[in-house]
């Protein structure tokens, strides 16, 4: 199996002490982690100036000035998603650390040092989709789902069995997120929320998922939001679909229940060409793209993890084959045997056979789009 862990530097293992980068979203879903883990943290560096001379849990928020001349008396963890964390990458870069040697992502440390040191297997962030029918028919989704041949929500049993035949296997994963398609049509989100919070909340970060914004949550799952500090990410797209008042509607429904939520203006999007163009690469091209589009979310569906829930889609959609070293079988692996069960931890670094046709979100991928624009 290809899998980028095994590339932390030996020095890691000596490792008592580290510095953290980032205060941002991410850092919310590492506090609980960071909380159980026997490790000092010696600050947390963020840029904002807002943040800085806070508190991170319990630990000083500082600019990156005021450490860069001890910063290479330390490793860093940096708590960033994708275009933050290449970000931090060139400003640690320029300092003369490196990657795996210097600094690592959150989701390397969590799946790779925690393994190594204490024993433990960790994801960083999995995917479950729970449904894969939607409102919207959005042409360049990244789920293909206006491709499907055939959609259909999960039900709470064939959910909860993926939910059992993970947690049983692996010790604890940051960020566990329902998506779709449109996660609010399936009428089970309340149930699969209330049976992850009340059996595995030890074992998880926290629970977001995605929304579009064109449905109006009920008071039943805006309750337990607010009860289990659920965090609700939803995508904007009015300024191409007519629909802002429903956004504001949305935005004061969550304000008068204190949910926790994020309404997402509309970016750019970047063509992933399948099914309609999927992109041709040779084994060059396909070496710098593996490089560059690391997305850090799994998926868990079907009673498989699949490394990118993006390739799993794609077979769902009836359009690709995938190849069987793209997902494991969860129940194939005793989950009494902690090194098989390490396989799962391997595969959430690793690639799949769809990542040779698909564009991907990496900044290899120039080929942006309008986001929102329906089929
Ligand atoms: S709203 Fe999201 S899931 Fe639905 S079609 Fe658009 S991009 Fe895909
Ligand atoms: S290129 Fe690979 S890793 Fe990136 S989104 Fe596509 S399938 Fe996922």
């Amino acid at each position: 199996m290809i899998t980028d862990l095994g590339r932390l530097t030996e020095d890691w293992s000596k490792v008592e002490s580290i510095v953290l980068y980032g205060a941002g979203t991410v850092s919310k879903i590492c506090e609980n982690l960071f909380s159980k883990i026997d490790i000092k943290i010696e600050c947390v560096i963020d840029r904002d100036p807002e943040k800085q001379g806070k508190e991170w849990n319990g630990i000083t928020i500082v600019s990156f000035e005021s450490i860069k001349d001890r910063i290479h008396e330390y490793k860093i963890v940096v708590m960033a998603a994708h275009t933050a964390f290449n970000s931090i990458s060139s400003i640690l870069e320029k300092e003369g650390l490196k990657e795996f040697e210097d600094y690592c992502r959150v989701g390397q440390f969590i799946s790779e040092w925690l393994w190594n040191e204490k024993g433990l297997n960790c994801v960083y962030h999995v995917d479950m989709t729970v449904t894969t029918r939607c409102t919207l028919n959005c042409r360049h989704c990244n789920m293909f789902i206006p491709y499907y041949k055939e959609r259909r929500d999960y039900s709470f049993d064939e959910l909860r069995s993926n939910i059992d035949l993970f947690f049983a296997r692996i010790d604890y994963v940051a960020y566990f997120g329902l998506i779709g398609g449109e996660p609010m049509m399936n009428p089970s989100l309340v149930d699969v929320i209330e049976y992850l919070e009340n059996k595995y909340s030890s074992q998880f970060g926290r629970i977001s998922y995605a929304s579009n914004g064109t449905i109006i949550p009920e008071d039943n799952l805006l309750e337990v939001m607010k009860k289990y500090g659920v965090h609700i990410v939803v995508s904007d797209y009015s300024d191409i679909i007519p629909y802002s008042e429903k956004i504001l509607k949305i935005k004061d429904r969550f304000e008068a229940f204190g949910v926790d939520y994020d309404i997402k203006p509309t970016i750019e999007w970047c063509d992933f060409g399948f099914p309609e163009r999927p992109v041709v690469r040779d084994n060059e091209t396909l070496k710098v793209h593996l490089m560059a589009c690391r997305p850090e979310w799994n998926g868990l569906n079907d009673g498989k993890f699949y490394y990118c829930n993006v390739s799993w889609s794609a077979e769902k959609s009836g359009r690709f084959l995938l190849d069987k070293t793209d997902y494991i079988v969860l129940k194939d692996i005793d989950p009494n045997d902690r090194i098989a069960c390490h396989k799962i931890s391997e595969l959430s670094r690793g690639t799949s056979t769809f990542c040779r046709i698909c564009g991907g979100c990496g900044i290899d991928n120039k080929q942006f789009v309008k986001t929102g624009v329906q089929l």
